[in-house]
């Protein structure tokens, strides 16, 4: 049963896919969890409903836009009640907050990684689902929560997946091999040859999972894949040669964690990450809650078969930028947050996003311990050099 410890959760990025999911099982939860904070970026309306619906006592809006802080400002709500916040040093301030016992990291993208920080720093219990913290600055992070006793509980469905493998006290010495489970994406029955004319629309069609869009494309890239490679490889301390990936269509086995024995242990459940976001609050505690149950009167199959690196040249260079660490996951993540926005914003084709990441990780200036400092001037750095490399293609297109 679970205790009656207070306790107060922090929802950033709450009007998010992973935020709203979050919110939900918090509503379903109930006392003792209380909703303490929500943060957005700029989605006032959804987030001023969430206000009224939890009555958190602290709501922050991040964006410097002046035009969405000027409707902030303005907006009519019970401010006895809630306190409102803006920009982003606000996620700082909520991160460490002393009254804030749980923080869940619902940021997308490089944007995340300050307030997990903070959260580490301030010795909280961190529920990820920002993977780009661990991929951009894995050691600082693992270091930080090392050394202020936070917990870092994993969101990621593979990765909550492999933490419930390992639950029952096996060290991960005993693991030969952790196998992370993949969709393919919506793309992985189109013929490769046709990649290249695959529109923003049919990219955003997941056929499993209902996320939000950077990371929608990612999965059918897989850079998401190894984004969680590198993610696997600082939450678990695990050598990236231990590290497969398999297609896995139904997304019902999240991964898997094969033992020395050869015995194999994997967590199954319909793809539905009100799951792994509630065994991240309630840890190490079960409890009915609202995610999807498996229909055991229907027939199942399930099946795998090995990633194909042809196909998926994102994922062989995460594999590589995985083995290589220092700057490389920052330059990776940075390079392909801005591919990922011009092939939304219709600027470049899909398959570029990988053949840009790869030039830019390649061409960067490799350090195999940076600072705190260097990877985010290396994440700007990237960002630049994509938008080059976007001015240098059409110029020879013209
Ligand atoms: P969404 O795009 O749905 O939501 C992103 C959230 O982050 C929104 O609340 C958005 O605010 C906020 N945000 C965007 N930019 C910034 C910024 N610069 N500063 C502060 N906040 C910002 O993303 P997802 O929920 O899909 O993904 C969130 C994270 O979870 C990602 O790291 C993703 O990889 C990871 N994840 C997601 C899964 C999923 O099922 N969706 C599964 C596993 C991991 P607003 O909308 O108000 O602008
Ligand atoms: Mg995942």
């Amino acid at each position: 049963m679970l205790s009656s410890v207070r306790r107060n959760v922090a929802v950033l990025g709450a009007t998010g896919s992973i935020g709203s999911a979050a919110l939900g099982v918090l509503g379903s939860l109930g006392a003792p969890y209380s909703v303490w904070g929500l943060t957005a970026h700029s989605r006032i309306d959804l987030l001023l409903k969430q206000i009224g619906e939890f009555k958190p006592s602290v709501a922050a809006i991040t964006t410097s836009d002046a035009s969405i802080l000027d409707r902030w400002g303005k907006a009519s709500i019970d401010k006895g009640q809630t306190r409102l916040l803006q920009g982003p040093d606000a996620l700082i301030e909520i991160a460490e907050h002393p009254d804030v016992d749980i923080i869940v990291a619902g940021i997308v993208g490089s944007a995340g990684l300050v307030s997990s920080l903070a959260a580490a720093r301030a010795g909280k219990t961190l529920a990820l689902a920002n993977k780009e913290s661990l991929v951009v600055a894995g050691p600082l992070m693992t270091q930080c929560v090392r050394e202020n006793q936070a917990k870092l509980l994993p969101v990621d469905s593979e990765h909550s997946a492999i933490f419930q493998a390992l639950a029952s006290g096996k060290s991960i010495d005993q693991v030969s091999r952790v196998v992370l489970t993949a969709s393919g994406g919506s793309l992985r029955d189109r013929p490769v040859a046709d990649l290249d004319n695959a529109s923003v629309q049919e990219v955003l069609a997941h056929p499993t999972w209902s996320m939000g869009r950077k990371i929608t494309v990612d999965s059918a890239t897989m850079m998401n894949k190894s984004l969680e490679v590198i993610e696997a490889r600082w939450l678990f301390d695990l050598d990236p040669s231990k590290i497969s990936v398999v297609i896995h269509p139904q997304s019902i086995i999240h991964s898997m964690v094969e033992f020395v024995d050869g015995s194999i242990i994997a967590q199954l459940s319909p793809p539905d990450m009100r799951l792994p976001i509630q065994y991240a609050l309630t840890y190490p505690d079960r409890i009915p809650g609202p995610a999807r149950k498996l229909d055991w009167s229907a027939p199942l199959t399930l099946d795998w078969k090995p990633a194909d690196f042809e196909r998926y040249p994102a994922l062989a260079l995460g594999f590589e930028v995985a083995k290589a660490g220092g700057t490389s996951g920052a330059v990776l993540n940075a390079a392909n947050e801005a591919a990922v926005e011009l092939f939304l914003n219709g600027m470049i084709r899909f398959t570029e996003i990988a053949t840009v990441c790869r030039q830019v990780v390649q061409n960067h200036n490799y350090d195999p311990s940076p600072s705190l400092e260097e990877l985010f001037a290396l994440d700007k750095w990237a960002r630049c050099e994509v938008q080059r490399w976007k001015q240098s293609e059409c110029k020879q297109l013209t």
